[in-house]
């Protein structure tokens, strides 16, 4: 297919709002794409070269994407500027300079072409490389169409304007086979070991949905987490579960770690691959875990060597940083206590039971079990089928200054992507009726008054995940009980990621806001209480029902190991509204 065909689509997407018709055009796209273009193609439609999990970036700012299209179009910068000051789009500033300048370079680029050429720019890195780029794309928006500038511009940006998340994509793929969505959750489940949209959509172009059957981890491809129910006492775990491994639940930060050829990489909960920030870890995977191929995850903590206490998070998260980690690595030296295997030397073990899969992790490790000597360690778990002693282990986790208890179902999968009652979690009650926090997404903010002028920033609005139609809708306004440095904090990362573009957010006009941002920020909240409200549009059918609202809700911390969809869903907080009012 010829990028200016791609184009087409690009633009009914961008100009539909409708998820329903975005399946739809999605589906017709890989229906006429070719098997050897499709994974390219869904890259490029996230304005990506690569899956997410590969920090592959396009490495430009506007300012030298800006350089090319002058360059391309021989413009003055103050020809430019006046024309983006008034569409404040600069896609569509692109598209109308180039429709305005003849050019005798016209090809009709194919999308391998175009693909090719922004791979080349994303890893073109060292001396001169800025030129470099600016040269790939001005080349690029010579060659072609008025159309295509607008997204050839977008790409390397990565603002499609496109609004449609990873689940679309898999919808549109049943869509492609079926005419329906019937085929997602069997989709979803490939998904969730491999990650990776262009591979997935590859495989079942060139092997149906039954290639799917036969996806299994791969190493340095992360497998989306799994994550536990809730509970809150021993009694209901064991009716729950029967009997079952109790474990302590650490209160860090999560990694999935991947070895293979004696290189390991560190995946967070979102993803991301943070290698670079625990040289310590990677240390330890090299000496102290024992295969030749390997996939196993755990949980980082801090570690104070002279009390040989655990450090609590605010002191932990002081290792997620991008500057000076080998000396707050020998300041504050993680432990990371290993809790699950996933896969090893060929064997794909997320099928197979816990009780089955710790003992092959209990033989991975190559360790003396002393704590002052190693930095991967064995979470202790215990088996019981009592509840009073769950509840006995959870009193002296939480003498340990640990979170609380994790119980595992004896024979649960692990089941990727999913929380699920194989793994239930019981933390430390509150006084309030709800026991649990609640993972929020930032959606804007007001312009601050009063006191909090000064900080530009007077409340916030957040809100929950909606997986039934892939949106967010709200639950509270928080305009109260932050320091002045989380005020600060909140607004600067706010800033960063502003939007006009709502699609996604489901709001009521009361509790529109001044500033929009794009879904990316995560924040957990605690609240006393959830309440109706008429103004919130979590669970609410339409505007004169009521939604849930939290009461006194208040920011715990920010939580950048989780992405977007990682927020509680609407389901979860209807649960938790069942539950409080039992
Ligand atoms: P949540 O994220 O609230 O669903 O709680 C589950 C989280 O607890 C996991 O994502 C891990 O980061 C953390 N965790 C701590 N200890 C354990 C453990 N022993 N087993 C599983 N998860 C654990």
């Amino acid at each position: 297919m010829k990028f200016k065909h791609l184009s087409f689509f690009f633009e009914k997407i961008e100009e539909t709002a409708s998820r329903l018709v975005i399946t739809e055009y999605l589906a017709d796209l890989f229906k006429e794409i070719a098997p050897e273009q499709i994974d390219k193609t869904v890259y490029l439609l996230q304005g990506r070269i690569r899956p997410s999990f590969e920090s592959l970036e396009f490495g430009v700012a506007e300012k030298t994407v800006v350089k090319s299209i002058l360059s391309a179009f021989n413009l003055e910068k103050k020809l430019f500027d006046s024309e983006y000051r008034i569409s404040g789009d600069i896609g569509k500033t692109a598209e109308k300079f180039k429709k305005e300048i003849m050019s005798l370079e016209e090809k009709d680029l194919s999308i391998d072409e175009v693909y090719r050429d922004f791979y080349r720019l994303a890893t073109s890195s060292g001396n001169g490389s800025q030129e470099v780029k600016i040269n790939i794309l001005a080349h690029l928006l010579r060659q072609s169409d008025p159309l295509s500038c607008r997204y050839l511009v977008r790409i390397p940006l990565g603002i499609m304007r496109l609004g449609f998340s990873d689940m679309t994509v898999l919808d549109a793929l049943s869509w492609m086979i079926k005419g329906d969505k019937s085929l997602r959750p069997v989709i979803e489940k490939a998904y969730h070991v491999r990650p990776d949209l262009g591979f997935i959509a590859r495989t079942i172009k060139e092997k149906g949905v039954d290639g799917l059957n036969k996806i299994g981890p791969e190493v340095f491809t992360p497998i989306i987490m799994m994550r536990a129910e809730r509970l809150s006492s021993g009694q209901e775990i064991v009716d729950k579960i029967g009997r079952c491994a109790v474990e302590p639940k650490y209160d860090g930060f999560r990694l999935q770690v991947h070895y293979k050829n004696d290189q390991v990489k560190l995946y967070s909960r979102n993803l991301e691959e943070v290698s670079y920030m625990y040289p310590d870890i990677i240390e330890g995977v090299k000496k102290e875990v024992g295969a030749k191929e390997i996939v196993f995850e755990g949980e980082a903590v801090g570690f104070d060597p002279k009390t040989e206490a655990f450090l609590p998070f605010q002191e932990t998260v002081q290792r997620k940083r991008k500057y000076d980690i080998e000396s707050k690595a020998k300041e504050i030296p993680l432990k990371l206590f290993a809790f699950e295997l996933l896969y090893k030397d060929g064997e794909n073990l997320v099928g197979i039971p816990y009780d089955e899969r710790r003992k092959k992790l209990e033989k991975s490790l190559e360790v003396s079990g002393k704590i002052s000597q190693d930095t991967i360690l064995l979470a202790p778990g215990e088996l019981t089928d009592e509840g009073p002693k769950i509840e006995l282990l959870f009193d002296e986790a939480i003498a340990k200054g640990l979170e609380g208890i994790i119980a595992k179902k004896l024979d649960g999968i692990y089941q990727p992507g999913a929380r699920g009652w194989n793994w239930i979690k019981f933390k430390r009650s509150y006084s309030s009726k709800i026991d649990d926090t609640i993972d929020c997404l930032v959606m804007g903010y007001d312009v601050g008054k009063g006191k909090r002028a000064g900080f530009g920033i007077g409340a916030f609005l957040v809100g929950v995940y909606d997986t039934q139609y892939d949106r967010y809708v709200t639950v509270a306004k928080i305009g109260t009980g932050l320091t002045d440095e989380e005020w600060q904090e909140i607004r600067k990362r706010c800033d960063k990621i502003r939007t006009d573009d709502t699609k996604g957010y489901e709001v009521d006009k009361m509790m529109s806001v001044d500033v929009w941002v794009k879904p990316s920020l995560v924040v957990e909240i605690k609240a006393d209480e959830i309440t109706k409200s008429p103004v919130h549009t979590a669970g609410r059918s339409n505007k004169n029902s009521s939604g849930l609202a939290l009461r006194f809700p208040r920011l715990v911390r920010f939580r950048d190991d989780k992405n977007p969809q990682e927020t509680t869903t609407l389901t979860e907080l209807e649960e938790m509204f069942a539950k409080q009012n039992r």
